[in-house]
């Protein structure tokens, strides 16, 4: 069985009692950064053995583990934060594991667009989910201009690095629209801002964001 395991975004007690049991019974863990998922395992006691499957090595891996899986391993997916598939590695492996006629499971948790999305009291019954917009300008923007036409809720992620670029460009084409800026989510520095791309302009060139971002159109 292969289990997809979501894991904390931010609050080391964001997770289910499930995937306690699920991460301390399967034969192998495999992690986005063994590293990094190895402070949860060593927070609740996990002690099996963890592998990595990330984005780069992630062809030759997948065929390794689903080799495993199909001499009747169990393996847990974990990516450093969240639910693995959602912009994590996990998209491959699963379809690959389907084709297989591998059974797989999700271990639902956190999902930093799930709070995002719920947090901003923005319509939820229909939404878009676009990931992370294009690094470059003139792409990103032309993305945005096609999202504005769309009757729909618009989540994406952002880095602390371009936010300022992507409000800018929100403000060229959203205008007055209200957006919601979520950022930190579960951590002890969460924060919701509301507001014009302009009005959120003003208020992180005055105090430069750090952390991660969700944002709602
Ligand atoms: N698999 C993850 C999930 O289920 O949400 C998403 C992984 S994606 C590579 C990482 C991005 O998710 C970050 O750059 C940020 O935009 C968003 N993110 C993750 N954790 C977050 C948090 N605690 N607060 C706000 N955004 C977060």
């Amino acid at each position: 069985m292969l289990y997809i395991v979501a894991t904390p975004i931010g609050n080391l007690k964001d997770i289910t009692l499930r995937a306690i049991d699920v991460l301390k019974s399967v034969d192998l863990i495999a992690c986005e950064d063994t590293r990094h998922t190895k402070i949860l395992l060593a927070q609740y006691g996990i002690t099996r053995p963890t592998t990595s499957f990330f984005q780069r090595n992630r062809i030759v891996k997948a065929s390794y583990l689903l080799n495993l899986l199909q001499q009747g391993k169990s393996i847990a997916l974990v990516s450093d934060a969240g639910t693995p598939g959602i912009l994590d590695p996990g998209y491959n492996i699963i379809n690959l594991a389907i084709k297989r006629d591998i059974p797989i499971t999700v271990i639902p948790g956190p999902c930093a667009l799930v709070n995002a999305l719920v947090l901003s009291g923005k319509p939820t019954h229909n939404f878009v989910f676009v990931g992370f917009l294009p690094k470059r300008a003139g792409a990103r923007q032309n993305q945005l201009k096609e999202l504005a036409k769309l009757p729909y809720t618009v989540v994406f992620y952002e880095s602390c690095h371009r936010i300022l670029a992507v409000l800018e460009d929100i403000q060229a084409i959203f205008g007055e629209k209200e957006l919601v800026v979520a950022r930190e989510l579960t951590k002890k520095f969460e924060e919701v801002k509301r507001g014009s791309a302009k009005q959120l302009l003003g208020a992180f060139k005055k105090d430069r964001p750090k952390g991660e971002f969700v944002i709602v159109i």
